[in-house]
């Protein structure tokens, strides 16, 4: 089995969503997705070149040539560790959906996880692949899609059956929100969270745009918060912060 794949990038920035907004995080992005979501703008194509950061937060960004190798990517990650000690809390494994490369994943994370935290940032959708993996994974960050929000099918048992297994480690659910977001799908997802552990983390994300205006007013936001803590422990409003601190 190849332990080369496509990528499309890899780089050093502040993570800016979730539970772990504000650490910095060496983010390694897979290609390809599951799901279309109605306000997806991340590039999940991988063209004939991977990107990757020049030096460790320097913005500048050079080309290697695709698939990038396993070996590669381990002294990519050990050059930044001991060019900046300690920087770094993580890696942050993202897509597209990284969960459809499982069987490369299995090679790879182990030997990365041996550098650093592994933080999985995933649709939430693919549970027998994150089982799979888990044993390899720190953190992970699942969405739960409202089906009017992304314009996707209904997720709920996928979500479900993805929740459970991912419970092993420790887990925060994201759900993406906007004006339009309906109340009764939002009140679905917090029970399907509190099924599982009312304790679990549930970030609401307002819709970001790319020069990082929220466009969800605050009283639409204080209206879901209340909402969802009727039903869960810890509930957080947080935006895409590295689009107001224009990081990558
Ligand atoms: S799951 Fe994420 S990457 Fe995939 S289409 Fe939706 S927003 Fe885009």
């Amino acid at each position: 089995m190849s332990s080369s794949i496509p990528l499309i990038e890899i780089f050093s920035s502040l993570q800016g969503e979730g539970m772990l907004a504000g650490y910095r995080q060496i983010f390694i992005r897979l290609p390809g997705c599951n799901l279309d979501c109605a306000y997806c703008d991340t590039v999940i194509e991988a063209s004939s070149v991977c990107r990757v950061e020049a030096s460790p937060g320097c913005g500048q960004f050079k080309e290697i040539a695709q698939p990038v190798a396993l070996e590669t990517v381990l002294n990519l990650v050990r050059r930044w560790c001991t060019q900046l000690p300690n920087a770094h809390h993580s890696i942050s494994i993202t897509g597209g959906e990284p969960l459809l490369h499982d069987d490369l994943l299995a090679q790879w994370l182990p030997e990365l996880n041996i550098l650093l935290p592994i933080h999985l940032e995933t649709n939430g959708t693919l549970s027998a692949a994150v089982s799979r993996l888990i044993e390899h994974v720190d953190f992970i960050s699942m969405d739960i899609k409202l089906p009017t929000a992304a314009a996707t099918p209904a997720l709920w048992d996928e979500h479900r059956r993805f929740l459970e297994a991912a419970h092993e480690r420790d887990v925060s659910v994201k759900v993406i929100v906007g004006e339009l977001t309906v109340e009764q799908e939002l009140v679905a997802a917090c029970k399907l969270v509190s099924g599982v552990d009312e304790e679990i983390p549930f970030i609401i994300q307002p819709v970001t745009d790319r020069d990082g205006r929220v466009s969800v007013s605050p009283q639409r936001l204080l209206q879901l918060q209340a909402v969802a803590s009727r039903l869960l422990a810890d509930v957080r409003v947080l935006p895409q912060m590295h689009r107001f601190l224009e990081v990558p």
